[in-house]
């Protein structure tokens, strides 16, 4: 009989040894993971163990990786009660947006997680993430990607990393989280997503089909034609100031959006704020942009507006039919 449990692990901190340029992957982890949590896994559910080959580190991570991911829990999910995947933090809050699209519909949990400090150090965070990942990938109430990090459960496209020096890595701005590990385990359950049917979506488009550009004072339009105006540029997504508000007097500014448009690519304004929601119409500087057809991203963060993007271009759906799911949620990804 097979386990109750898969961990796919991909790389990250978490497994990573000292080597003569910084840390890095080790392959091997199973046993060290085994070793490590010794007793303690006895009260857990049991687990196989699959290890990416090579590991990476995640800042080294493309679109590609997520389709390798989403063809393997396609091949064993139904074996088992729930996946962890141990991730680099780096970009893990983008992986987990993607595979919420790309497993839309789940019908069991799929928990990532990660560290900050490696697994081998005598004092870490690895353990304390391992354990709780694996008790709540075992949880029947959960039928969603989620990202599980210090003490907390956070939806998957709601979660971002907001410190790169502090134990709570992970945030969810815009959305609660859905589970806290303290003395109990308290599941908000009325939160969760309800089960369904699996889609897969294995397909993926060209990895630098997806750009994104952070507005600064002074963004001119020619630097916005330089990224609009790549021919593998099909979707853009623009981070805005505050409630979604750009320079759209600055000249030529509106006129290389609109032809971006005219052209088939799709353009989505999101807030480059930390908490919040992108209302246009709010500001003549904000509502100039729907005019010309930039699409709204109410408060979806930058991971999950990118994971979906790419999710609805490898789906083949037209620019039309693109910005109209973009602005409907999908899996709890926007309000
Ligand atoms: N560079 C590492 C990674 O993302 C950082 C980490 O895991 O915390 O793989």
């Amino acid at each position: 009989m097979s386990a109750e449990l898969l961990v796919i692990h991909t790389g990250g901190t978490i497994g990573m040894m000292p080597g003569p340029a910084g840390l890095e992957p080790v392959q091997g982890f199973e046993r060290m993971v085994r070793e490590r949590l010794g007793a303690r896994l006895g009260a857990l559910p049991t687990f196989d163990f699959i290890e990416l080959e090579p590991l990476i580190d995640s800042a080294e991570l493309s679109p590609g990786h997520w389709a390798q991911l989403v063809a393997l829990i396609e091949q064993h999910l139904v074996q088992y009660r729930g996946i962890v995947i141990l991730h680099g933090t780096d970009t893990l809050a983008y992986t987990a947006a993607a595979l919420s699209f790309m497993l839309a519909g789940l019908d069991r949990p799929v928990i990532l997680t990660g560290s900050q400090i490696p697994l081998h150090n005598s004092r870490n965070d690895a353990e304390g993430h391992l354990l709780g990942a694996l008790e709540l990938a075992a949880r029947p109430e959960i039928h969603e990607v989620a990202i599980y990090f210090n003490g907390r459960l956070l939806r998957g496209n709601r979660a971002t990393k907001m410190d790169a020096g502090a134990m709570a890595a992970f945030d969810s701005p815009n959305f609660p989280e859905l589970a806290t590990l303290g003395i109990d385990l308290a599941l908000n359950e009325q939160l969760l997503l309800p089960a369904g049917t699996p889609k897969f979506s294995v397909a993926t488009c060209d990895a630098d089909s997806v750009a994104v550009l952070r507005l600064f004072p002074g963004l001119s339009a020619g630097q916005l034609q330089a990224m609009l105006g790549q021919a593998h540029c099909r979707a853009l997504i623009l981070q805005c100031y505050g409630v979604g508000n750009a320079p759209v007097s600055q000249p030529g500014w509106l006129e290389t959006l609109e032809a971006a448009v005219a052209a088939g690519k799709v353009v989505v304004n999101i807030s480059q704020c930390y908490r919040g929601a992108v209302v246009p119409s709010t500001y003549a500087t904000g509502s100039a942009l729907e005019r010309v057809g930039v699409i709204a991203g109410n408060d979806m963060t930058l991971e999950a507006a990118f994971g979906k993007l790419h999710w609805l271009l490898a789906a083949g759906h037209s620019a039309a039919e693109i910005a109209g799911l973009m602005q409907r949620s999908i899996c709890g990804e926007m309000g």
